[in-house]
């Protein structure tokens, strides 16, 4: 029983010889860049993509009771707000909202969470006047809410850091790889172009590099015209 080592290389000792190209290395100098460029990228578009979104965290409603001057606030669920409202009058709505920032492509990668804000809306029947009472009542219900942040706060998402490195690592190779196809094409066919020239003037007894008739010359070695050597054998490509 042969070793699967000893099959690899004996399969590696019959293997043509895969000729590496200036392209090749091209391609393998940016797999190595790009490794170090991509967290740069990252870290660059953390500024560059910045989406905000707003959450109202809690709605207070504000409203006189009929027997009594003292505004009072009741938290109320998204979807009551459009409800009437009986056996009191209605002051405002205030709203506590949180903003948040999210930075990073393809994936967040930071994001930041602001401190708490208020948003009061008063109806037509709550004078300007009182707009700071209803906000003392609506903070009572947000402070028993417990959902008051009152610092920004940053977080920063390892896992995606490292998954959009590799992103943007595969994308700039292949933005490489792109770029060198076509360059590499071409250069592929001017060779072989130049290898079918070349044969053909060979073939006819004619100086491969200038196309002399070389027939009566041939014992020379060398073209009297360009001083190239005759019988040279075509690039193999
Ligand atoms: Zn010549």
């Amino acid at each position: 029983m042969r070793s699967p080592f000893a099959i690899l290389r004996e399969i590696r000792r019959n293997s043509r010889r895969v000729e590496r190209t200036a392209f090749d290395r091209v391609q393998d100098a940016g797999f190595v860049l790009f490794a170090f460029i991509a967290p740069l990228v990252v870290a660059r578009m953390e500024s560059l993509r910045v989406r905000e979104t707003s959450e109202t965290l809690v709605i207070a409603r504000v409203f006189e009771p009929i027997d009594s001057r003292a505004l009072q606030a009741r938290e109320i669920a998204p979807e009551d707000r459009a409800k009437p409202w009986s056996g009191s009058v209605p002051m405002a709505d205030v709203e506590l909202v949180q903003r948040t920032e999210w930075r990073g492509w393809p994936l967040v990668t930071q994001h930041t969470a602001f401190a708490t804000t208020t948003v009061a809306t008063r109806t037509a029947s709550c004078p300007a006047s009182r707009e700071a009472e209803a906000l003392r009542a609506a903070n009572s219900v947000f402070s028993r809410a417990q959902r008051e942040v009152t610092a920004d706060v940053t977080h920063n998402h390892i896992a995606s850091w490292v998954f959009s490195s590799g992103a943007w690592w595969m994308m700039l190779s292949l933005a490489l790889a792109a770029v060198l196809a076509p360059i590499k094409f071409g250069w592929f066919l001017y060779r072989r172009t130049r290898t079918v020239v070349r044969q053909s003037r060979i073939d006819r007894c004619h100086c491969p590099n200038c196309g002399y008739n070389a027939k009566h010359s041939i014992l020379m070695g060398r073209c009297p015209e360009c001083g190239s050597e005759l019988y040279e054998r075509p690039d193999v490509y």
